[in-house]
């Protein structure tokens, strides 16, 4: 990629104002890109300007502002197709995040082809997202959500796939990068192996997206889910990716203004795809931030990227691993920038808030994925997340504030 930006993490931590700041008098260390990433000056300039220079409701108006935020909004869309190689912008619904995502695909796509006894798939690492929609659905239908194991790297067992797959199974929803555990998971083969049976699959790709380039139709999904504040850009948006013949054939999820093309007492009909699934005035700030946001992801060469940060896990990976008394969480072969840790009987919320009067904000509790921390018999663990503005320092900093904590609690 020859017109790449040069990875650079000097210059590429000047793009973050926030990392400039003090946390209890020290340099901050933000070590919890995972619950939601930094934002570049790229991304919010582009809000800024939105809100300065073009605000007004989309899609609505014939007069300038409104016709220049549709442009703003809609070109996101754009962008954000492109990024993860979708067919076509009609292929990308706006939605809050990953988990309105999910639900809209719930509630649209499956809950009208569920009966009584038949299956919803999903594994054992996956976020709340990525559950209890599904629970909801099998309520509301009589189905029954089945769950793919992992093993004790906090990895698929893959060997048990092939067993629950079946006819009964009318979805298959699959974490792409765990966010408890890092765990990267085999997209492809899982897709592929569902495909067999013709069974629809759902990627939630919240972690996946801000760590190197995802391209839904090599994936061989269905459906993939992501969150804009996962990816340095504003909360409060995100999309769902879906082929446009799968969302013509979906019905509306919420009725209001947008989504309609003709409104009488008797009857409405529906507008075209995506906007039939966007009722009310939308995130258009958002989508704009998001549309920054893939400009700046794409700013870089992937590979690069990628490698920076697996750097960084791996340097972190080996300094932790040399503190006494300390567990990691998921020691999967196959990772992203995760790691999830337990020290002695330290309480990781003890740990979390010692560590922040270093300056360190690193995230403790269940993570969304209560059924990961049964699994491994813990009620909580210490998570430190990395992103594009993580340094070897800064990992420095983390072990010696740790070995400092354990000092205080021996
Ligand atoms: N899935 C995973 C793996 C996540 O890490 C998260 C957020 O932490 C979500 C889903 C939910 O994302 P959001 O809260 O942006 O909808």
């Amino acid at each position: 990629m020859s017109s790449a930006r040069i990875f650079d993490v000097g210059s590429i931590r000047e793009d973050f104002p926030i990392l400039c700041r003090e946390v209890h008098g020290k340099p901050l260390v933000y070590f919890d890109t995972a619950s939601s990433a930094q934002r570049p000056l790229q991304v919010i300039g582009a809000v800024d300007d939105f809100y300065r220079r073009h605000n007004a409701n989309v899609h609505r108006g014939v007069h300038s502002l409104s016709q220049e935020a549709t442009d703003l909004y809609e070109g996101a869309r754009g962008k954000l197709a492109r990024f993860i190689n979708a067919n076509s912008e009609r292929e990308i619904v706006f939605t809050r995040g990953t988990t309105e995502a999910v639900n809209l695909v719930a509630q649209s796509f499956l809950r009208p082809r569920l009966q009584p006894g038949d299956e919803i798939l999903v594994s054992h690492m996956e976020h709340h997202a990525n559950i209890v929609p599904w629970q909801m659905l099998c309520e509301q239908t009589g189905a029954v959500l089945k769950v793919i194991p992992i093993n004790n790297r906090g990895e698929l067992e893959m060997e048990a796939l092939p067993g629950l797959l079946s006819e009964r199974v009318k979805l298959l929803g699959l974490v792409h990068i765990s966010n408890a555990l890092g765990t990267i998971n085999p997209v492809a083969e899982v897709c592929r192996l569902a495909k067999s049976w013709d069974i629809p699959v759902l990627i939630d790709g919240a972690q996946a997206i801000p760590h190197g380039p995802v391209d839904v139709q090599a994936l061989g999904c269905d459906f993939y889910c992501l969150s804009g504040h996962k990816m340095y850009g504003p909360t409060g948006i995100g999309a769902l990716w879906a082929r446009e013949a799968t969302l013509e054939a979906m019905p509306p999820w919420q009725g209001g203004g947008e989504m309609i093309l003709k409104v009488t007492f008797e009857q409405s009909t529906w507008n075209d795809v995506p906007a039939k699934f966007e009722a009310g005035t939308p995130h258009i700030a958002g989508a704009v931030g998001l549309g920054a946001a893939v400009d700046y992801l794409s700013s870089f060469d992937p590979v690069e990227m990628v490698s920076h940060e697996k750097q960084v896990l791996d340097y972190a990976t080996g300094k932790l691993e040399e503190i006494d008394g300390l567990r990691i969480i998921g020691t999967a072969g196959n990772k992203a920038g995760v790691i999830s840790f337990i020290i002695d009987d330290i309480h990781p919320h003890d740990l979390g808030t010692v560590i922040d009067h270093h300056g360190i904000a690193l995230r403790t509790g269940h993570h969304c994925a209560m059924p990961v921390m049964q699994f491994f018999g813990v009620p909580a663990t210490a998570r430190v997340s990395f992103g594009l503005y993580n340094t070897r320092q800064e990992v420095d900093a983390l072990i010696e504030a740790l070995h400092s904590t354990r000092g205080m609690f021996a």
